[in-house]
Order: structure tokens, then sequence, then C-alpha cells
């Protein structure tokens, strides 16, 4: 069997929480704050761009239409944007094949650990 591996969207009282931390440090696609949930420094972050308009709101350029995902590799608490826009700094630093990609970060994470 493989490790457990059980992943869990935020409930309420962690969204809080979770959302401040990543807007504050909206830079990259690791971060170097504590989890809001367990408190390893082990937060991540992967868009997927979908279409390449690109557009500025309120003074911050954007690539175009994508999919986002925050994650906890230690605690592997997440949370999933469907449908948002992908900011201009974004550069992906691995690849997820599209048909892999699922609701939780799974894949993702398994991309990132295969790149390191
Ligand atoms: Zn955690």
């Amino acid at each position: 069997m493989n490790e457990p591996t059980v992943w869990r969207e935020t409930d309420s009282e962690e969204h809080r929480a979770w959302r401040q931390v990543f807007n504050e440090v909206w830079t990259g696609p690791d971060l170097d704050s504590p989890c809001p949930v367990c408190g390893a420094r082990a937060l991540h972050r992967w868009y997927l761009l979908e279409d390449d308009e690109a557009k500025v709101f309120r003074g911050v350029p954007f690539s175009g239409r994508g999919r986002l995902w925050e994650w906890c590799s230690v605690c592997r608490t997440f949370e999933h944007y469907p449908d948002g826009h992908v900011p201009g700094w974004w550069t992906a630093p691995y690849d997820v094949p599209p048909g892999l990609l699922r609701y939780d970060p799974a894949p993702v994470e398994e991309a990132r650990l295969a790149a390191l």
C-alpha cells in the first residue's frame, strides 16, 4: 500500500489564516511562512495557465485565466481555485500533465517532488 495521502480542504476557521498567509506572500511557488494548520514550513502554490488573455486588474498584471492549488506538503491541507487569474509573475517551476490534474493537489505535489 502507498503511504496515507489524505488531502483535506481548509475548514472555515482555517481558511482565514490560510488566505492571510498566501495573500501576504504572493511572489512565487514556495512560501517560507509556517503552515497555518500544522506549523510546518512546507507551503506551496501552483498555477495552471489555461488561456493567454493578459489583463490588468487594479494595476496588477495577469497572464490569463487558470487554476490554482495551494497546499502544505506535511499536513496535506489545501485550497483549490478552479477558475481564477494567473499572475504575470508566475513561471511554472515544473509541469504537471494536464490529464493527471484533479481537485486535490496530489499530482502537483508528486511533480514538485520529482523536480527537486
Ligand atoms: Zn501544514
